[in-house]
């Protein structure tokens, strides 16, 4: 039997590990589950592939990317790697023939989507071969908190009754700790070993700006520091990416279009465009990206706000991953959050609730005064991160105002309803009783005699929700269940009593009117 290092060199041609991947691999090769977070260009691919190899049997990898199925596959195959997919694109008889290949051991690593798993002849075609390991990609699709669920995700946690002794080792990119914790628990991970490479991209530069005239921001962002470059501006809908498309084009920049209302042709024709050619641009819905893996790309752009900060990592993620400098620009205005709302509005109301707190969290990245970078690690769990020097924000700090007085109001309006009534409450109800307004809910629950009831009519109810966001951002104020319950952190005790001074930004979307300077 190889080692893992004998067949990284002679398998893959590598040199080296990648950091975390060796203790990885060692932990699935010995029998045991692993839950691993790692940035996306990390590596995560070796930590299942190289197990698989050494492991008696066919390594299953559970994979949502359907459509890449057939380009991994056909990497591994160049490599020698005995690799196969099943799912819903192939016909009866290329179905048949990569079941025989599975059944009869010719094949070291099979790819299955999520729904396969569902259809009970799949679970006995598993049951009649031997698993070497079980690899579930893209492991944040289970959690239901988290941007992106997938149903057919719940069904793994099946494997584990099905096949207690074949190790399972679950992969991500963007994992806050609850999302963490839900993955954990619903694949039943308790016996696994968490390892988390760090989320920090140093190379990427971040920078957000307010939207003024997008399409000019955008060509002078491009000439200015990327010309020539390859690059992705990310758009919220399918009219703007090919608005901005052609844009770019009439203004001398090789960009083409990519969202999900092309024909598949003209999708992988613009997609194999990118990755072959230097200097392009893709201008793209959240359809592209997923599972590409060019390391020269120098830029994403977002002219829309993302839903998450989970989706802002992830698509920012795509630049720089050869660790030269790159750049992740955004420009974010009030009528992406309008938009926003108007989308969370559909579903249900978890979904709804669920929604709007990472719009919240987005927005707080977009309006904190403080280091991104910082925000960002904290985030995704990484606490106590000095501030970076490489963001925007480093580099030239915005400016301020004194919000101390403000944050105290939010902060003390959130205490009196935990002391005085056990309660907690989500921004709107907070800002409400701020604002002074009788509202139904106000009187429902007596608010209206709070001490706290309309000391804040100085700012208006968008301003409070901005300072309620900068709060969050700070780590002043903290959400603490999917309502959006508002509760203190152990920096609100020393803002309460006058022993720390709150430094808000003025350039957010709504700046708070000061006495005779007009809009301020
Ligand atoms: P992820 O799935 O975490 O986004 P991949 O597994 O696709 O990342 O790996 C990203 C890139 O890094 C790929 O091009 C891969 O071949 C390369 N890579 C992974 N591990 C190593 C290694 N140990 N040495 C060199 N390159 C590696
Ligand atoms: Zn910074």
């Amino acid at each position: 039997m190889d080692t893992p290092s004998e067949v990284l060199h002679r398998v893959f041609g590598y040199d080296s590990f990648r950091p975390g991947q060796q203790e990885i691999i060692d932990q699935v090769v010995s029998g045991g589950d692993a839950l691993v977070l790692m940035p996306t260009g990390g590596g995560k691919s070796l930590c299942y592939q190289i197990p698989a190899l050494v492991r008696p049997g066919v390594g299953v990898v559970i994979s949502p990317l359907i459509a890449l199925m057939q380009d991994q596959v056909d990497a591994l195959r160049a490599l020698g790697v005995r690799a196969g997919f099943l799912n819903s694109t192939q016909g009866f008889d290329e179905r048949q023939l990569v079941e025989a290949e599975f059944l009869s051991g010719e094949l070291d690593l099979l790819y299955l989507a999520p729904e396969r798993l569902r259809v009970e002849s799949t679970m006995r075609l598993l049951a009649k071969g031997e698993i070497s390991v079980f690899a579930i990609d893209e492991a944040h699709c289970v959690a239901q908190w988290g941007h992106d669920f997938r149903p057919d995700y719940l069904g793994l946690s099946e494997l584990r009754e099905r096949w207690p002794e074949v190790p399972r080792i679950a992969l991500t990119a963007t994992a806050t700790p609850a999302t963490h914790a839900e993955i954990s628990s619903r694949l039943g991970l308790d016996q696994a070993r968490h390892f988390v490479a760090s989320f920090d991209r140093p190379n990427i530069h971040y920078r957000i700006t307010p939207k003024a005239e997008p399409k000019k921001q955008l060509l002078d962002f491009l000439r200015t520091e990327h010309p020539g470059d390859s690059g992705i501006v990310y758009c919220l809908s399918r009219s703007s990416v090919e608005k901005i498309a052609e844009f770019l084009v009439e203004h001398g920049i090789a960009a083409v279009p990519y969202h999900a209302g092309l024909d598949a042709r003209t999708r992988a024709a613009h997609q194999a465009r990118f990755l072959r050619e230097d200097g392009l641009i893709v201008v793209a819905t959240i359809a592209f990206g997923m599972g590409i893996d060019k390391p020269d790309v120098r830029f994403v752009a977002h002219l829309d706000l993302p839903k998450s900060l989970e989706g802002y990592y992830q698509e920012t993620g795509r630049a720089g991953r050869d660790g030269l400098p790159a750049t992740a620009w955004m420009a974010y205005g009030l009528q992406d959050v309008v938009q926003h709302r108007r989308m969370a509005m559909e579903g249900d109301d978890a979904h709804r609730r669920r929604q709007v707190l990472h719009l919240d969290a987005m927005l707080a990245l977009c309006e904190t005064a403080g280091c991104r970078r910082v925000m960002l690690l904290d985030y995704f769990g990484q606490q106590g991160s000095e501030p970076c020097g490489n963001c925007d924000t480093c580099q030239s700090p915005p400016e301020t105002w004194d919000g101390t007085v403000a944050a105290q109001k939010v902060l003390s309006a959130v205490f009196r309803l935990a002391k005085e009534r056990r309660q907690k409450f989500g921004v709107g109800q907070v800002v409400d009783i701020l604002l002074g307004k009788s509202t139904a809910k106000v009187l429902q629950h007596g608010h209206d005699s709070l001490s706290v009831f309309g000391v804040g009519t100085e700012l208006g109810s968008q301003e409070w929700h901005g300072v309620v966001r900068q709060l969050l951002a700070q780590g002043l104020l903290a959400v603490e269940s999917d309502y959006g319950a508002l509760v203190l952190t152990e920096g609100s005790g020393d803002v309460l009593r006058g022993q720390r001074q709150v430094l808000l930004r003025r350039d957010t979307l709504r700046p708070p009117r000061t006495r005779g300077s007009g809009s301020g």
